[in-house]
């Protein structure tokens, strides 16, 4: 357990970072952030940056020095430098949750493995594995790089007017790849999950989610499914943090199918967006269930007291921060970057309404 005063080191220095040394800050904790980009959104709140690539032997040995305990706060983190962090410094969650979610077909292999229904998948590596997989999945899918891939990025749709296999597979770079078949669905929604080092579990309550151009745009909780299916998606998240002996605050994404059936479509070893609306519909937010987690300490009560929507600022939505302020149910956040840009997540904002159920 870490004592006050104790530092948590952070690789990565986006919102994500930002929000957790927030929450470090709140419980008396120190936070040391690893980002080469200077007066980086996460920086701007915690005690030191150190300028370094993520990948740079001398900036994570001088992360490990300043450290007792190190997270990160994005997947892409390479695998090899939380490796080497973990021999001077406890690493959570452990580098092999980075491993599985970094590939996207081992991490569908480990889901079902774990015991959690995905859609169909199947490895590409040549075309001729592209064509046969097509002609399986009757002609459509999704083919996805194996690698790199989030928020929509190396991903082409096939479909009986889309590109043909040749063309779709030219079109991500022929990478090594998986073809989804694709689903048919209801609503995308995800959970919200944390495991102490303890093994508890605590899960928030499911959040539908609705995605533009590949980003998340508005978070709604609850989400407008069953009891019986919420409940089937935290244990799907329970199974997933036992099968990675986790430690920290995990996000699910499922599909809902149209026939009410539920397949994880991927995970983030980290906080996560779809998340963002703990912070003000929760007494503890995910970002501080995600500290108290790495640090040894209680896991926090996850009930919400409000439903609410989250909507991410993207880009030139920024511009209406002032008019939201004046809306007495919302609880904004801007991430403090300098530069707004078409795309970029500049902040959001959680609009709180009396709890429905
Ligand atoms: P991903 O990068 O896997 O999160 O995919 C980004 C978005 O593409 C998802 O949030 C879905 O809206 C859509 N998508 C991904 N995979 C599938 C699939 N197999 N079937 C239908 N839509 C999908």
């Amino acid at each position: 357990m870490l004592d006050p005063g104790a530092t948590i080191g952070i690789v990565g220095g986006g919102q994500l970072g930002r929000m957790l040394a927030m929450a470090a800050a709140r419980l008396g904790l120190r936070t040391v952030i690893l980002e080469p980009q200077a007066d980086c959104p996460a920086a701007q709140v915690a005690n030191r940056q150190i300028e370094a690539g993520y990948d740079d032997a001398g900036g994570l040995e001088a992360l490990a020095q300043a450290c007792d305990v190190i997270t990160y706060e994005f997947e892409n983190v390479p695998v090899e430098a939380a490796r080497r962090l973990a021999e001077w410094r406890p690493v959570f969650p452990a580098p092999r949750a980075l491993e599985v979610s970094q590939d996207r077909l081992v991490e569908k292999q480990f889901l079902n493995d774990a015991g959690i229904a995905t859609a169909r998948f199947a490895p590409v590596a040549t075309v001729a594995d592209l064509a046969q997989a097509l002609s399986d999945f009757g002609g459509q899918g999704i083919l996805k790089t194996r690698r790199f891939g989030y928020d929509g990025k190396g991903q082409v749709r096939i479909g009986a007017d889309g590109p043909g296999a040749a063309e779709a597979f030219a079109a991500i770079g022929e990478a090594p790849a998986i073809l989804e078949a694709r689903v048919d669905f209801a609503a995308e929604v995800s959970v919200i999950a944390a495991r102490g080092a303890d093994g508890a579990f605590a899960a928030y309550d499911v959040a539908e989610n609705v995605h533009r151009d590949g980003i998340l745009a508005r978070s709604t909780v609850p989400a407008r499914i069953s009891a019986e299916l919420a409940s089937q998606a935290r244990e799907a998240a329970s199974l997933l943090l036992k099968a990675l002996g986790y430690v920290g605050v995990i996000g699910v994404e499922f599909f809902v199918t149209r026939d009410r059936g539920l397949l994880a479509n991927e995970f983030a070893p980290r906080v996560h967006n779809s998340g963002h609306w703990t912070e003000a519909a929760c007494a503890i937010s995910q970002f501080e269930q995600h500290i108290r987690a790495i640090a040894g300490l209680p896991l926090g009560q996850t009930a919400r007291h409000s439903d609410c929507v989250m909507e991410n600022l993207i880009g030139a939505d920024v511009e209406k921060a002032v008019q939201i302020l004046a809306e007495p149910d919302a609880v904004l956040h801007l991430y403090g970057k300098a530069e707004t840009r078409p795309g970029r997540n500049m902040g959001h904002v959680t609009r709180l309404s009396a709890r429905s159920s």
